[in-house]
């Protein structure tokens, strides 16, 4: 039987309060009741996820979808779940009050949002998509659009999806094809979307698509891209349901993972030679919206690699202090010393260590970064904003690329810790390490998440940002000078190594840029990489800090600091040590990434000519 889900919810209100800011946030105009209510919140998902999500979990991903002329059936419990986690009012969290939402910061989204990943990922992935929908369609939609769609879908009685991939269209979204021709007040849309996530179910009334569309005559390219909402129901004047609009669903995957929920192949006017769709925004720009939309669902898909990497975790911490084998080290010489658990082993100790430390570290990252946006979309100084926007936009593949590369080697280590019962369906953790696969891969993959950092985010502001964050990095390491602490010194000598080493990355990068673009990118994912164990291993350092201060008050809560402490100088030993050989790699490697060429892959296959 897979372990029940608990969330670690002391860490959570740890990152939450002690470093993400909680109070700052709570001071931004609308949130001043944010503080207050978070503890309530927490507890409350944590009650949800464990009582409602958890428990659909595996039956959800053995029984998976089932399509049958163009209808598609979620799996046994999920209407009913989804109907109360509506009802709860999960969806609007972060939405304002005016659509029925919450009006709570983004900084209370991350937590939420880790708990119903590692709940259940299958069914989270939808409601997961109505905020996305909600947040692109309150930036960009028309008046109209905002009034008859946006409560709809923060009551739950719709759902959103996004549609951009297509068949020759996943990574590189220039190549969309699908049209959409005017045709009076609205527009016709005929093409096909693959992979669509939740692009047809049985959990609500609508379904709210947002489509890329190219039309007549737009431009080649991204910049000829613009994005329609196209409801499966259309809707009369006043907003309530008419007719099926011309949007089918042609079939549903067979998968690796994430079998709880439909991925869908959507057909757009194949009846009628068009669905019905509304522009939403400026013709062309629709890149530009989907763009808002993309990087709200990449930061949730890094946060979902957290969710799926903890609750891995913490099937492994149980087992390993069930499963009796072999003896206690100190204990070998004696054939009579009793068995022990796994847990008394070093090396599933190592493994543990390295789960908690990098979940942990991921965690205080990401929530950091959630932190910023409400800084970013709040702060009345527009320099503030800027500066945080600025940050976001940096942290955002690195959170999403980072984290989730992270939990499937996360999930792997897990699984090492069941042995042989890893690999048996019934432990649960098989399910962890096929779902947690996909986060790598959907919302961009991470070498897209690594073409964006080192693009738009390094080269194109020629630096500018990553060295105000190096700078800002190294002055936070110079207050652990004074540290008395032997901890806190071995943690900053680490951290300093590596904040040279994205320094040092960066501006390798940069040098080859003019002359060699493919080396400056050969080494793009290591980048992404190395920023992710520094700007993780900066938040450990502060939480290093903390602790130590904390720790020397005699704080009621001293084993948890002294714990913290401990789980972040694991982290500079094991992981953020990783900075020296990440920035040889990204300094001395690139040239040799592209040296063999194409067809030199193939003369390992081939018999040698006698001569
Ligand atoms: C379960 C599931 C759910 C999904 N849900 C949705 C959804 O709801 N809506 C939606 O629109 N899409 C969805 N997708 C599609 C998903 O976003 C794409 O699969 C993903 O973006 C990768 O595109 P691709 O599969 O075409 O791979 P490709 O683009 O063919 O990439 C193949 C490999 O080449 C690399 N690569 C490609 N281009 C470059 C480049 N320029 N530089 C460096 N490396 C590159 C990639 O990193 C990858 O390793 C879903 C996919 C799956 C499997």
């Amino acid at each position: 039987m897979p372990q029940p889900y608990r969330a670690p919810l002391r860490d959570m209100q740890f990152v939450l309060r002690e470093l993400a800011g909680l109070d700052e946030v709570a001071k931004l105009p609308g949130f001043e009741e944010a503080s207050d209510v978070a503890d309530a919140v927490l507890e409350e998902a944590a009650v949800f996820a464990s009582e409602v999500l958890d428990p659909l979990n595996a039956p959800g991903d053995r029984e998976g979808c089932t399509w049958r002329n163009g209808e598609v059936t979620t799996p046994k419990g999920f209407k009913e779940a989804y109907k109360q986690f509506a009802r709860a009012g999960w969806i609007g969290l972060p939405v304002p009050g005016e659509y029925g939402g919450q009006g709570l910061p983004q900084l209370m989204v991350g937590p939420t949002h880790e708990m119903w990943s590692a709940a259940n990922l299958g069914f989270s992935n939808g409601p997961g998509l109505n905020q996305n929908a909600i947040e692109t369609l309150e930036l960009t939609g028309n008046d109209e659009q905002k009034h008859h769609y946006i409560p709809k879908l923060v009551s739950g009685e719709w759902t959103g999806t996004m549609n951009l991939t297509e068949p020759q269209a996943g990574s590189d979204l220039a190549a969309v094809r699908t049209k959409a021709i005017p045709d009076g007040d609205h527009y016709k849309i005929s093409g096909q979307k693959i992979f669509i996530t939740f692009g047809e179910h049985d959990l609500s009334q609508n379904i709210v698509h947002l489509v890329l569309a190219r039309l007549p005559g737009a431009p080649e390219g991204t910049k000829g891209i613009s994005m329609f909402v196209v409801p499966k129901f259309l809707l009369k004047a006043d907003g309530s349901l008419g007719e099926r609009n011309d949007v089918w669903c042609a079939s549903i995957e067979h998968k690796l993972g994430i079998n709880g929920n439909p991925t869908c192949t959507m057909n757009f006017g194949e009846k009628t030679g068009g669905a019905i769709g509304h522009l939403v925004g400026q013709p062309h720009r629709g890149m530009e919206y989907m763009f808002i939309m993309m990087n709200a669902a990449r930061y949730g898909v890094g946060v979902q690699g957290i969710g799926l990497a903890d609750r891995a975790y913490q099937s492994a911490l149980a087992f390993a202090k069930e499963r009796v084998q072999g003896r206690d080290l100190k204990d070998m010489a004696s054939r009579s010393a009793p068995p022990v658990t796994i847990i008394h082993h070093p090396d599933v100790r190592r493994m543990l260590m390295s789960m908690k430390a990098q979940i942990e570290a991921m965690r205080a990252l990401a929530y950091v970064t959630a932190a910023s946006l409400d800084i970013a979309n709040r702060h009345p100084d527009e320099k503030v904003r800027a500066e945080h926007k600025a940050f976001i936009e940096l942290m955002t593949p690195v959170v999403k690329g980072w984290s989730t590369d992270t939990a499937i080697e996360i999930c792997s280590t897990a699984l090492q810790v069941f042995g042989g019962m890893g690999f048996i369906e019934e432990t649960g953790i098989a399910q962890q390490y096929r779902d947690v696969r996909i986060t790598s891969i959907y919302e961009g993959t991470t070498g897209i998440q690594a073409l964006d950092l080192v693009g738009r985010k390094l080269l194109r502001d020629m630096g500018k940002t990553a060295m105000r964050v190096v700078g800002d990095m190294k002055t936070f390491a110079a207050t652990l000078e004074s540290s008395t602490d032997p901890d806190v010194l071995a943690i900053r000598e680490q951290f300093v190594n590596g904040i040279d080493a994205v320094a040092a990355a960066s501006l390798a990068i940069g040098k080859n840029a003019p002359t060699d673009i493919a080396a400056s990118f050969a080494c793009s994912v290591p980048y992404l990489k190395l920023w992710g164990i520094v700007a993780g291993g900066w938040q450990m350092a502060r939480a290093a800090a903390i602790a130590e201060k904390k720790i020397a008050a005699n704080d009621v809560e001293s084993e948890f600091y002294k714990t913290k402490l401990a789980t972040a100088r694991f982290f500079a030993d094991h992981v953020l040590s990783q900075a020296a050989w990440l920035r040889h790699e990204i300094v001395n490697g690139s040239s040799s990434v592209m040296r063999v060429s194409e067809d030199a892959f193939e003369l390992d296959r081939k018999v040698m000519t006698p001569a």
